[in-house]
């Protein structure tokens, strides 16, 4: 059975990483990129359409609803990660928003701000 696992981060903390791995700091890409390495034994469930990922998944970072200091890491298939990025963001953030609802019982609305490169 694939499990559903959502990785958190400090938003902070990532965007410095993003930032480093960019300019092509060695040592920020391996971070980046070893995220999943905890879970490579298991099997992970897309968060958008709940099918087996590929490993390691694509990460589609996601604000998290109950701290602006925190972020999320939600991994995503081959099939989802190729969605057009307004279907992608869309869906992903219908299942965050329900996954909110779930936890506190409110209504949950995200400003999406695309980070430009
Ligand atoms: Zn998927």
């Amino acid at each position: 059975m694939a499990e559903l696992i959502l990785l958190s981060f400090n938003r902070a903390e990532f965007h410095r990483l993003h930032k480093l791995a960019m300019t092509g700091d060695e040592d920020a890409i391996q971070e980046i990129e070893s995220i999943w390495d905890a879970y490579k034994e298991q099997s992970i469930e897309c968060f958008i359409c709940g099918n087996r990922t590929d490993h390691p998944p694509f990460s589609l970072m996601l604000p998290e609803p109950k701290s602006h200091a925190k972020i999320i890491a939600a991994p995503l298939c081959t099939r989802c990660r190729d969605l057009v990025p307004m279907q992608r963001w869309g869906r992903a953030f219908k299942m965050l928003g329900k996954m909110y609802q779930a936890k506190t019982g409110r209504q949950c609305h995200f400003n999406l701000m695309p980070r430009t490169r």
